[in-house]
């Protein structure tokens, strides 16, 4: 199978060297040619493979030049014990009528992990393919999340480097210990002066900066991807999508005909594009609901069509969809549209005008498999209030705003699933004052308080933060980072 670029399809390259690029020469992102298609006699099939078989057999389908056998060997390392703490990888709960499909399980306990585990294996393999000899050099920009799961993914991998930069001030005290403190003989933390989109922004252009290219070249070295717009990082997690439809299946709480709606906390619609390969694999999911905070620009998009970043940015307590540039957004436009020089020419207008908007007929067919809500500060104080008091299940901010969008647009007969995104123990503060408890004085107090009043033990990757040496104090404005990358890779 060939990938694509979203702005040109004559750019064509295979899933390796999609993987290894990370984004197309052009500016656009990779897609699949075809999305493959599973028939209910496939689907039957999928029902007795456990997590690391069912996303070998869905990766292969896309990945055509991967043997089974090989992404066989990398789903094990990657979602094998000693990695993730639940023997489900992806376990399903219920709060009430909602289930939860918990994605936090892995070693950052939030739901990168699901992709950035692996993402390693795909990528230094794919370069191996490629016959690439040089360094790989993954530049990350994260909006708290992604930093760490990367870290974390490529730290000590032979023939890597990484490099994190992240928004100063727009992460939690956990979040940012966890990068600060980041162990590893190849990894490199800096802050951004800035927020999410500066920092985004300041990557995206030295992805396409040729001079910085040449300069690494020289050093035998390739930049590369682990944002959300690699393909090797969304392909992962279209199998959680899969494996929550047949946990369904299997416990006989889907029947033949019927669907299942996905509530999905949105940032950089990644997460929820997956969902949207998924459903498209032939997969009987319903709709797929857009949940975001008070930065709201997907909400008013997915409503009107209008895309329209010329609004406030607000920080908000789940920092992970503080983003007002949803990147693969890109992605689901080219495939609905069909038409790549209309796809170029919004991309272009967001980028000079901030600003566009998509044809009646695609914003027609965008409707039919999405819908969205806007969750207030307020409202998710509220609901992970009333998740822990009414059904004694405790929700982190982010998927507390998917929560509250599930249970607006419930429907009857259609079982919805939250797409849970982290621990509630990344975010204790926000958490707490939900609960109505008293502000603690920093991080680690809150946890202990929040371990206290619910009697729910915080995972081990955070208990054991505490007293972690600080590595990484380096802060740069966006123009500096091209500086910073140049210096970290001399
Ligand atoms: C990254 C992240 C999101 C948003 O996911 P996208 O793929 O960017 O839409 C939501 N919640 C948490 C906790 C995250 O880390």
């Amino acid at each position: 199978m060939y990938y694509y670029s979203t702005r040109n399809k004559t750019i064509r390259v295979s899933g390796a060297e999609a993987i290894v690029k990370g984004l197309s020469p052009d500016g656009g992102l990779f897609i699949p040619e075809r999305i493959p298609v599973l028939n209910a006699e496939e689907q039957e099939e999928l029902l007795k493979l456990d997590y690391p078989h069912l996303a070998a057999r869905i990766m292969s389908l896309y990945l055509t030049d991967f043997s089974e056998e090989e992404l066989l060997t990398f789903t094990k390392a990657a979602y094998g014990p000693g990695r993730f703490d639940s023997c489900d990888v992806a376990p399903l709960r219920k709060a009430g009528d909602v289930s939860v499909l918990e994605l936090w399980h892995g070693p950052t306990c939030a739901f990168k992990d699901m992709a950035l585990q692996i993402l390693p294996y795909l990528l230094t393999a794919s370069a191996a393919k490629c016959g690439e000899t040089a360094e790989i050099c993954i530049l990350v920009a994260t909006s708290g999340d992604t930093g760490k799961a990367a870290l974390e993914g490529f730290r000590d991998i032979a023939g890597t480097q990484i490099m994190v930069f992240y928004p100063r001030d727009g992460v939690s005290d956990v979040q940012k210990l966890q990068m600060i403190s980041q162990a590893g003989g190849n990894v490199n933390v800096v802050a951004v002066n800035g927020n999410f989109d500066d920092a985004q922004s300041g990557v995206k252009e030295i992805f396409s900066d040729a001079s910085v290219r040449e300069k690494l070249l020289a050093a035998n070295r390739v930049l590369s991807s682990a944002n959300s717009i690699n393909w090797g990082r969304l392909l992962p997690q279209i199998v959680y999508y899969v494996w929550t439809c047949l946990c369904f299946r299997r416990g006989g709480r889907l029947t033949h005909g019927q669907t299942l709606d996905f509530s999905v906390p949105t940032g950089n619609f990644g997460d929820i594009l997956a969902g949207w390969y998924a459903r498209r694999m032939g997969l009987p999911i319903g709709k797929l609901i857009c949940a975001s905070n008070s930065n709201d620009v997907l909400t008013d998009f997915i409503r009107t069509g209008v895309y329209d970043r010329n609004r406030s940015f607000r920080l908000t307590v789940s920092p992970s969809m503080d983003i007002l540039i949803s990147s693969n957004l890109e992605r689901l436009l080219a495939s609905l549209s069909g038409d790549l020089s209309l796809t170029a020419s919004y991309m272009e207008q967001l980028r000079a005008n901030g600003r566009y908007q998509i044809s009646d007929e695609v914003l027609r067919l965008l409707q039919a498999e999405f819908s969205a809500e806007r969750v207030s500060e307020e409202e998710t104080f509220a609901a992970i209030r009333s998740a822990w008091e009414t059904e004694g299940y405790l929700l982190d901010p982010h998927s507390a705003v998917g929560y509250a969008a599930a249970l607006r647009q419930r429907r009857p007969d259609t079982p919805v699933a939250l797409v849970s995104t982290a621990s509630p123990y990344k975010f204790s503060a926000a958490v707490l004052h939900s609960l109505g408890a008293a502000p603690e004085a920093d991080g680690f107090a809150s946890i202990d308080r929040l371990q206290e009043i619910t009697g729910i033990a915080a995972p081990i990757p955070i208990r054991s933060l505490r007293g972690s040496a600080v590595r990484f104090t380096e802060a740069v404005s966006p123009s500096e980072m091209r500086r910073a990358v140049l210096d970290f890779l001399r």
